[in-house]
């Protein structure tokens, strides 16, 4: 499928990130419309009904969290935040709003296009209703079997207790995006009183040692400090 489908609307004060985000997007086949202002990427988002929206949190007019709170009452397009703000509060506040993802600014090329292809592929899932359930999720050595809910790396088979299991499952279902913390338990614990940060980060610490994940080292699932977990994408 070509890229070119994709509508892409950038909300960005900023012009030298503005015209290195877009010459980006344009180089890749993307369409890009552009507004540097939150008050203009409503009524842009309005009339363009873009496949995603990038925007920046610290705009000139209004808060980007405005944006997002506004849009998501009437749409669920992928909505990729660019944050130059150090503090995590502002990530989880934007995701926990609504927001499918977000990059660190200062941002290179390979990330920017890696965040857009997973949050528009999210979305293709969101909307077809027909496609086939995944069976298996491959990333390098690590095989999930979902009918089974049998983990392997190589050959060797990963004795995961029950919750260690659903924390890694949901991860990958959702590979290449970041899943915060509360979502994560909510996802796993059902009723968010019954997990905790500390218990998922027991778990999670469980989880890598078992599948031969020396500390420190960044496979299979990334650290986002202060906001979550990111299963890295096939
Ligand atoms: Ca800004």
């Amino acid at each position: 499928m070509s890229n070119n489908k994709y509508k892409i609307l950038l909300v960005e004060d900023e012009a030298n990130i503005r015209s290195f985000v877009e010459a980006t997007l344009e180089t890749n086949g993307y369409q890009v419309v552009l507004t540097g202002s939150c008050t203009g990427g409503l009524t842009m988002f309005s009339s363009h009904a873009p496949d995603l929206v990038i925007l920046d949190l610290g705009l000139p007019d209004r808060d980007g969290l405005e944006f997002i709170k506004i849009v998501r009452q009437v749409s669920s397009a992928p909505i990729l935040v660019l944050s130059a703000r150090t503090t995590e509060e502002d990530k989880v506040s934007a995701l926990d709003l609504g927001a499918n993802d977000y990059i660190t600014k200062p941002f290179g090329t390979a990330e920017l296009l890696a965040r857009v292809r997973v949050a528009l592929r999210n979305r293709r899932f969101d909307t077809d209703e027909d496609r086939a359930p995944r069976n298996v999720f491959i990333l390098d050595d690590l095989k999930i079997d979902y009918p089974k809910r049998l983990v392997t790396v190589g050959e060797k088979e990963i004795g995961l207790t029950k919750t260690e299991y659903n924390i890694l499952a949901f991860l990958s279902e959702h590979a290449g995006k970041v899943l915060t913390y509360s979502a994560i338990i909510k996802a796993v614990w059902r009723f968010s009183d019954s997990g905790s940060v500390k218990k998922l980060q027991v778990n999670m610490a469980n989880i890598r040692k078992k599948l031969g994940v020396r500390p420190g080292e960044n496979r299979y699932i990334l650290n986002e400090l202060g906001v979550g977990y990111r299963m890295l994408d096939e």
